[in-house]
């Protein structure tokens, strides 16, 4: 299992639907809300390239996470 580092809920990678990699490391997130605040945070979408899952992401990025 992995941890969510938003909230620290437990995710099952096998079947994990939010997931966002940084570097060589891959995070796990329970929900979207989670995903984006993590980003956010890190600033991974403040700058660098366009990835696969900000094209995926259309909410906007102020949402609190409202994932439990
Ligand atoms: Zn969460």
């Amino acid at each position: 299992m992995a941890i969510d580092q938003v909230c620290g809920m437990e995710v099952d990678e096998r079947d994990a639907e939010f997931m966002t990699h940084v570097e060589h490391e891959t995070f796990y997130f329970c929900s979207k809300a989670c995903q984006e605040c993590f980003e956010e945070r890190a600033g991974i979408r403040k700058s660098g390239p366009a990835k696969w899952w900000q094209r995926i992401l259309k909410e906007p990025k102020d949402t609190p996470p409202k994932c439990h």
